[in-house]
């Protein structure tokens, strides 16, 4: 086993440090105030190869592999949660699904866009009923001739409405058939397939998510990815390496909350000392970095397997189960040692804290990632 870090990973980190102290640091409150989601940003980092870091170089990506592509996310989410979710929402569902299942026409048509960041990709598959139970999916496509018309609607759409294109999975088959759903790709300004309303959320709130609405969208069945019947055993697939870019998310949000908490508690002074010569104070940082190596290890190990070709679908949920809920339990303790501090604005703590949730949420709850793991184990 190598725990050395490459010169690839250096660079990369190296690249996204300086990009983010330039242009996400000075900026990233106001985005979080007014939940802006930063176009602009987004497009730069494009250009810097990160919306396209796993595909291949000759559809325009970086060509790098998962170990490259957690310490990318990781690195972006110790700066602002919000960005790394946008970037591993665009590189591991949109793109992601498109470049393992799409046809070579399809993959030269939307890969370089994407992976240049000249285009935004969402991904849906989630329903305002369907969301852990999205198997049970009810927007339907019924095939007209050469088209399929679609009505019904996702909701907790990433780039709902910036998106200029969407992998969508939809049902065409009978309901409790898992090989009755297709997936399809729609570019925005499709007649018929439209944004609805924009969450008012509680973290990651730089991240844009809407619904996505289809109204008798009718799409041409070249825009079909795969086989039809296929598309919620690809989206499964497509989850077992979202789901590590999840925990990367959250690896980034404890470790940026935990660096912030080694500096204040080093600094903040109390019965005349730094509060982090209290034993209540610098034990919560040893458990902190404790729970954060570990999940370091579990998402790492998750990103290898992965490169070399491996079944990942019980590691990358452990990685994600467990980085999550390692990522809420470190930005908790952050806000505790930053005390009164930590529950305002001025300092990161809280915004770590909000931002954290989402990572025991998003691709899969904790809940759905044990029903994973525990099927793994089963079988
Ligand atoms: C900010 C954000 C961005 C998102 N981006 C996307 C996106 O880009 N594309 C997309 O398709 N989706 C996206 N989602 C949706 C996300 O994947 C779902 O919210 C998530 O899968 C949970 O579904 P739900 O919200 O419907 O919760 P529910 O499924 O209703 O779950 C509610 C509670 O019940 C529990 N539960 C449900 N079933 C079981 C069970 N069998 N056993 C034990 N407990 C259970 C859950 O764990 C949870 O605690 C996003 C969500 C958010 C908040």
């Amino acid at each position: 086993m190598e725990f050395t870090t490459t010169e690839n990973q250096r660079m990369i980190a190296d690249m996204i440090r300086d990009f983010g102290a330039k242009h996400i640091k000075p900026s990233m409150r106001a985005w979080d105030e007014s939940q802006e989601f930063p176009v602009e940003v987004f497009k730069a980092l494009g250009k810097l190869g990160l919306m396209g870091v796993l595909v291949p170089v000759p559809y325009g990506g970086s060509g790098f592999g998962y170990v490259e592509y957690v310490t990318a996310i990781a690195e972006l989410s110790k700066i602002d949660g919000s960005i790394g979710l946008s970037m591993a929402a665009h590189n591991s569902l949109c793109t992601g699904h498109i470049l393992q299942f799409a046809s070579e026409a399809q993959k030269q048509q939307y890969l370089p866009k994407l992976a240049t960041g000249e285009w935004i990709g969402a991904w849906g598959l989630t329903e305002p009923n369907t969301g852990s139970d999205a198997g049970n999916m009810r927007t339907v496509a019924v095939q007209d001739g050469d088209y399929w018309v679609i009505n019904g609607a996702k909701n907790f759409i990433t780039h709902g409405k910036s998106g200029n294109v969407a992998v969508v999975i939809v049902r065409t088959g009978e309901v409790g058939d898992s090989h009755a759903m297709t997936a399809f790709i729609i570019e925005k300004g499709t007649e018929g397939f439209s944004a609805g309303r924009k969450e008012d959320k509680l973290g990651m709130r730089a991240s844009e998510t809407t619904e996505l609405i289809f109204e008798d969208c009718r799409v041409h069945k070249d825009q079909v990815i795969g086989q039809v019947g296929e598309g919620f055993v690809q989206a499964m697939k497509v989850l077992d390496g979202g789901r590590i870019s999840i925990a990367a998310l959250s690896l980034g949000i404890a470790q940026g909350a935990f660096e912030a908490s080694v500096a204040y508690a080093q600094e903040r002074q109390q019965f005349n000392k730094p509060i982090a010569s209290f034993q209540g104070i610098s034990f919560k940082l040893a458990d902190m970095a404790t729970e954060i190596e570990a999940a370091s290890l579990l998402t790492y190990q998750a990103a290898d397997m992965k490169d070399r070709g491996l079944d990942v679908n019980k590691e990358s949920a452990m990685a994600k189960l467990y980085a999550s809920e390692v990522s809420v339990r470190v930005a908790n303790e952050a806000v505790q040692i930053f005390g009164g501090y930590g529950f305002t604005k001025d300092y990161p703590a809280e915004k770590y804290y909000r931002d954290a949730k989402l990572c025991t949420i998003g691709e899969g709850t904790s809940e759905i990632q044990k029903l994973v793991i525990s099927r793994a184990i089963l079988k």
